[in-house]
């Protein structure tokens, strides 16, 4: 179970939230808003509960209590999380969020009531949620979790407290990585470098990505010696999806970026993928750095194209025919013309 004390990052928030439950002001609406994955619906069930905790201390629930039990079995009555039933949170999901708590807590002194995905609310449910944010009521804290405040109704969002949730540093995920899949430091690094701050990112690149980087790093060594049949040949073994598709050319990146770095500086400390120097070092010695940084925006681009939803196995066979060296750049020709 997940307390305030657990959250990763975001110290200030949590210090914050901590504060003001000891003082007891706290506030009867907030909007916790942040990229994806950084761990604000995690902030707001643990406000919740620490809100809850019959023996909350410092501003923290104990996680022992039977208020906090509750909680974390789901039962607790002053503690409720709706979010997205299909595409869109409805009316009736607020109609019955709000009547919950037109009597104040059951139990304590705070009922919490959560929506996760609020941009995703219905004109309709927006403004019914914006009758009870107009006439708070004593003991009832409503939290809205988003990543797109900026579709939030401007009359719901300006009821509430912000808290802008940041990207999370690449330290933060390499410990957190390190703690939740109890894995060494150099096999989580190359996850915690391509989250883009979102520990849910970094969570699901570790458990899948492990697999894409090694099926990278096979294709960079074969794409060293091959022939055109050889890059084609790699293009239909590749995965034909893009979801899968996209993070191998992550991995791609990653892996002649650490090329690069290692031609540059000779420095195993900088690698990312710091487990396989000696591999590094074999491809530092067969590509120049110029060479390096075309094949990287290369692939950067068939990221991009792919994202724009080009062909999964036409981006491929031009992508490692590109980086084997072997066709004239199509495309970079028709840019000139
Ligand atoms: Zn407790």
């Amino acid at each position: 179970m997940i307390l305030l004390k657990d959250i990763i990052g975001h110290d200030e928030i949590i210090r914050a939230l901590k504060g003001a439950l000891v003082s007891g002001r706290v506030s009867h609406a907030y909007l916790f808003a942040g990229p994806r994955g950084v761990g604000k619906l995690t902030t707001a069930v643990a406000f919740a509960r620490a809100l809850v905790c019959s023996l909350a201390a410092g501003g923290d629930a104990c996680g022992e209590c039977d208020s906090c039990g509750r909680v974390k079995r789901g039962v607790h009555p002053d503690v409720r999380v709706i979010g997205p039933e299909g595409a869109t949170v409805k009316i009736s999901q607020v109609r019955q969020l709000s009547a919950g708590i037109r009597f104040g807590p059951a139990a304590g002194r705070w009922t919490v009531r959560i929506v996760d995905e609020a941009d995703k609310m219905t004109a309709e449910a927006a403004n019914s949620l914006l009758k009870t944010l107009e006439e708070p009521l004593p003991g009832v804290v409503i939290i809205l979790v988003t990543a797109r405040p900026q579709a939030v109704l401007q009359t719901v969002s300006s009821r509430c407290q912000h808290m802008y949730f940041q990207p999370l540093l690449k330290h933060r995920l390499v410990e957190a990585l390190i703690r939740l899949t109890g894995a060494p430091e150099d096999e989580v690094l190359p996850a915690a470098s391509l989250a883009g701050g979102s520990l849910g990112r970094a969570l699901d690149l570790f458990s899948g990505g492990l697999a894409a980087r090694d099926r990278a790093r096979r294709i960079i060594h074969r794409l060293a010696a091959a022939g055109v049949e050889d890059a084609l040949a790699l293009a239909s073994e590749a995965p034909a999806s893009r979801e899968e598709t996209i993070p191998l050319l992550d991995m791609i990146i990653l892996w002649l970026r650490d090329v690069m770095v290692y031609n540059e500086t000779g420095d195993p400390g900088q690698l990312i993928n710091a487990d396989s120097r000696g591999e590094i070092s074999i491809l530092a010695d067969q590509f120049t750095t110029g060479r390096l940084l075309e094949m990287i925006a290369d692939t950067d681009r068939a990221r991009g194209r792919l994202e724009a939803g080009a062909n999964v196995l036409l981006a491929l066979e031009s992508l490692f025919l590109r980086l084997a060296g072997m066709i004239p750049d199509l495309d970079r020709q028709e840019e000139v013309v």
